[in-house]
């Protein structure tokens, strides 16, 4: 082992939940020599960034949790988003990688040099020189904002749920909330019932939504939970089990996941039966696309909330924007004091926007000119020692993405591993390897749910989803254990066969 590879340098970009992770695993690996930069003022990523009134997680607390950080303390099943990110950052006390953390020290540019094999690193206030580069940006984290037509004409307040603006008094307020997606069912709720607020909703496409119950734990059980910790495990593999059986239904071939899709389905239509009594306002919030296409929307809330005598269902279109409010496409001025727009992110950008160069000087735009993908969704063929955590076809979903990142984690490091003890030059996907992983997830895609005829962020300029589209347990399985050949410049003689 050469004295480079014994404690390499290591600079992680973003101190979310995956960078902290990241920090962690290489602390455990033994290096020390590890940077974080965070452009922002605390770590916690999505969870610091989305403050919005009503801001949870919909997937189970138990298993949106660190595999080795349980949490008997968790309040609910669904706890609110101030909750967790506290969690991430007692976290980063508790495994002392909070000194490796720059706060407000964004990456500016990320530039490979052939000669020395090293990544020099930019940001505003100064320059790192790294042997291993790790991305740990997130997926959802450049709000997507509409340009409608007059937007800046508006002369109330508006603001993105991601940049919410808590100045603003929301009490007895006209507000418009624009887009019905996952983020829009925790807000809206939350704004029907502020005192005296008319909410319109601009709805337009509606979403199909599965009714999960929130449950506070009470201190008896939360203190069965420190006791015996195997509950909460059972929790977390209760629920890996269910959403992984729900991927199989978007994905699988199979009749029982055919069967499946069909029950969701069937569940998803009953889910508005029940809860939806005006059968115009039904059809109006039934969708006409296949269940599972978008995201599905875990919320036992918005039917209520959107059957309140200040809530109002608006399906057409926006026009524009105008001084008062939103003019939709049937001439109508829906008059407004705040503009909320729910209207998502843009799942592409990855670590962009920055000066990205990989071997010589060839840019992520270029990398990606003519499709966004990656390696087993981590690894660039001419970007030696660079990994994209949670890059494209990462199986997102309903899934735990703390489990997604923690399998990714676990494959990178036997890698890290691999290159530590020479038996890889440069952890560097091969150019054959990541375009038959392209080809593989192509051929497969066309075949999903996802492609079936929506419009959603999954979906890529192509039309193909940015997401996994074979079953979870194929993904866990393939990323058990790296296959060396995959990579550029490994030695013939160790190479592993999986
Ligand atoms: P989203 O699912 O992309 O929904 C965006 C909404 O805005 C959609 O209803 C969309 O309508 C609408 N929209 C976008 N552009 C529009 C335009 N120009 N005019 C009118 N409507 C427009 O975004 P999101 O709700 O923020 O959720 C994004 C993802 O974040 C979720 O899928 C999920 O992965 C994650 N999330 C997770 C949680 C959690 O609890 N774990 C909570 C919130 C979000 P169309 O459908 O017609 O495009």
């Amino acid at each position: 082992m050469t004295a480079r590879r014994d404690n390499p340098s290591v600079v992680i970009i973003g101190a979310g939940m995956t960078g902290i992770l990241m920090a962690i695993r290489m602390k455990q690996a033994g290096i020390s020599n590890v940077t974080v930069l965070e452009k922002k003022e605390s770590a916690g990523g999505t969870w610091r960034e989305n403050t919005y009134p009503g801001v949870a997680c919909d997937v189970p607390s138990h298993a949106y949790t660190y595999s080795f950080e349980p949490n008997p303390n968790w309040s609910s099943h669904f706890p609110a988003g101030r909750e967790i990110h506290q969690y991430f950052k007692d976290v980063v006390s508790k495994y002392g990688v909070d000194s490796q953390i720059h706060f407000n020290e964004p990456a500016t540019s990320c530039i490979y040099n052939d000669a020395t094999q090293t990544w020099t690193v930019t940001t505003a206030l100064g320059q790192y020189e790294a042997d291993l580069l790790i991305s740990a940006t997130g997926i959802l984290h450049h709000p997507n904002i509409p340009a409608f037509r007059g937007m800046e004409s508006f002369a109330g307040a508006c603001f993105h749920t991601a940049r919410w603006d808590h100045s603003v008094e929301l009490t007895g307020k006209r507000i418009g909330v624009i887009g019905t997606g996952s983020t829009a069912a925790q807000v809206i709720p939350e704004l029907v019932n502020t005192a005296g607020t008319e909410v319109s909703v601009f709805q337009r496409t509606p979403q199909w939504t599965v009714s999960m119950e929130d449950h506070q734990f009470s201190d008896e059980e939360k203190q069965r939970f420190a006791r015996s910790p195997w509950r909460m495990g059972l929790i977390r593999k209760m629920s890996a089990f269910v959403y992984s059986r729900g991927t199989a239904a978007l994905t699988g071939d199979s009749w029982f996941d055919r069967l499946t899709h069909k029950i969701m389905a069937w569940n998803g239509r009953k889910t508005i039966e029940n809860a939806v009594a005006d059968p115009e306002l039904r059809a109006r919030l039934t969708p006409d696309y296949e269940f599972g296409c978008k995201r599905v929307v875990i919320t036992s809330k918005f039917y209520d909330a959107i059957q309140q005598p200040n809530a109002h269902l608006v399906t057409d279109g926006i026009d524009c924007v105008e001084p008062e409010g939103i003019r939709t496409t049937d001439g109508k001025l829906h008059k407004l004091d705040i503009i909320v727009m729910a209207t998502g992110f843009d799942p592409t950008a990855f670590m962009r926007p920055m000066e990205f160069l990989g071997s010589q000087g060839l840019s992520i735009e270029q990398a990606w000119e003519k499709k966004i993908t990656a390696y087993r969704s981590m690894f660039l063929p001419h970007f030696p020692n660079f990994v994209l955590m949670l890059g494209p076809n990462s199986p997102i979903g309903n899934q735990s993405v703390i489990e997604i990142s923690e399998i990714q984690a676990n494959y990178l490091m036997q890698l890290v591993d691999d290159w530590r003890d020479g038996r890889l030059e440069a952890i560097e996907a091969s150019e054959e390897a990541t375009q038959r992983w392209a080809q593989l997830i192509k051929d497969k895609m066309k075949h999903t749910v996802w492609t079936s005829g929506c419009d959603s962020w999954y979906l890529d300029a192509e039309g193909d989803a940015l997401t996994w589209p074979f079953t979870w347990n194929r993904w866990v399985k393939s990323m058990q254990s790296p296959d060396l050949q995959d990579f550029v410049r490994a030695s013939p003689i160790n190479a592993t066969e999986t």
